[in-house]
């Protein structure tokens, strides 16, 4: 177990495969685009971009279909990434961009993870502070809700944030927390969803069909 774990590239050891990547810089132009990876996104599913040791050029984050930045020049829609390239991936080299051109600066690490939000205590509310209040968002987040008690899913921070979006969620089986889709969670045409649960396989998909009864 441990010989293969150290076998591994060592990108792929951290929690979440979106996360740690290293990626080669390109040169364009005259300027050249520095030596970026992409770490772990916050309960608030934003992804840091970071160069040399714990310089942050920016967080990026997916809001349905599009992605966004916030750097220190505050916040900007890049819209949907072409197909076939992950939104963290475009945003990145946007933002390493951005940097080499002197067009953004950089924040510390330590400082971005101190001023993250830490997870609530107790029920989140019902809709994430960006969707709009209504009927049917109210519904699809009752709905959402009542999905994750019966799947032994928390809601660490925000509330549902619609079905096609990251939201950032604990699993009561083991201690994996990180972005998940309620459309991924909810299953597909009256199966339930798959058991393998999230990365690492959770506590087994024999234990986790013993204790959801939606596998029965
Ligand atoms: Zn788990």
């Amino acid at each position: 177990m441990t010989t293969q774990l150290l076998e591994r590239p060592a990108t792929i050891t951290v929690p979440d495969t979106e996360a740690g990547r290293f990626i080669v810089p390109a040169t364009g132009g005259s300027s050249t685009v520095p030596t970026y990876r992409v770490g772990t996104p916050d309960i608030q599913c934003r992804y840091p971009v970071i160069v040399g040791e714990d310089q942050v050029i920016g967080r990026a984050y997916r809001w349905h279909r599009d992605w966004l930045v916030l750097t220190t020049e505050g916040e900007r829609n890049l819209r949907r990434p072409p197909k076939g390239t992950p939104g963290t991936d475009m945003a990145a080299a946007h933002l390493a961009e951005e940097y080499a051109a002197g067009r953004i600066g950089t924040v510390p690490l330590d400082q971005v993870l101190a001023e993250a939000p830490t997870p609530l205590c107790g029920p989140v509310p019902l809709l994430h502070p960006r969707m709009p209040v209504n009927d049917r968002n109210t519904e699809g987040a009752q709905i959402a809700f009542a999905g994750l008690a019966a799947h032994h899913w928390r809601a660490v921070l925000t509330g549902f944030p619609g079905s096609d979006n990251h939201w950032y969620l604990n699993c009561e089986l083991c201690d994996w927390e990180g972005p998940k889709f309620w459309s991924h969670l909810r299953g597909r045409n009256g199966e339930p969803p798959s058991a393998r649960r999230h990365k690492g396989g959770c506590i087994g998909e024999d234990k986790v069909r013993r204790l959801i009864p939606a596998y029965h």
